[in-house]
């Protein structure tokens, strides 16, 4: 057993149109591709941060309104999940709502109180557009203990980076502490 390495299973959740995919698709391939189908992937991907083997299957998907426990299409792949990107969109209120309920969501899943998680806010680049204040977003990452970031998967690699190497640190936290 290599110590250094780790497997996780990584989804992506938001409303439509905040950018998941093209978050998704930017840390995976270092691209920006502008349109994107609006269907469910699965993505494996391995990668070396700060000399750790890391397996990634990152699913994105579609956003569903159902966040019934017993009823939402999301719940096998909530049980699958090491830990969770929420996104929302800076200049999209209502997103910015979705991710709070997400959490809720999330976190009323046996066993998934303290499960790892990010809050994105997406589309930095648009910031003339903003309805969703930076603040907002980083008190809503503090009551939940969790990382926040503020991307734009369109202009920079580098910030969405950063959301992956941040939910990375925090499951392998998690794994190290059980
Ligand atoms: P999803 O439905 O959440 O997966 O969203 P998509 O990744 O399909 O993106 C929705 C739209 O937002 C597309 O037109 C993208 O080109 C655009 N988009 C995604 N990320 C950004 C960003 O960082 N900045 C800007 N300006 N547009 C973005």
């Amino acid at each position: 057993l290599n110590a250094l390495k780790l497997d996780a299973n990584v989804v992506v959740l938001g409303t439509d149109r905040v950018g998941k995919s093209a978050l998704t698709v930017r840390f995976l391939s270092r691209r920006f591709i502008g349109e994107y189908g609006n269907i469910e992937s699965i993505y494996s991907h391995n990668v070396v941060m700060d000399g750790r083997d890391i397996h990634f299957n990152i699913w994105d998907s579609p956003y569903c309104q159902d966040l019934s426990m017993e009823t939402s299409p999301y719940e096998k792949k909530v049980q699958w999940a090491n830990g969770f990107v929420l996104v929302y969109s800076i200049c999209d209120r209502a997103s910015f709502n979705s991710v709070t309920k997400l959490i809720q969501f999330i976190k009323d899943f046996p066993g998934m109180d303290k499960v790892p998680m990010v809050i994105v806010g997406n589309k930095r680049d648009l910031n003339h557009r903003r309805t969703v204040l930076s603040e907002e977003g980083r008190m809503l990452a503090l009551t939940i203990d969790c990382k926040f970031y503020e991307v734009s998967a369109a202009e920079n690699y580098h910030s969405v980076l950063m959301v992956f190497h941040g939910l990375i640190d925090r499951i392998w936290e998690s794994k190290s502490a059980i």
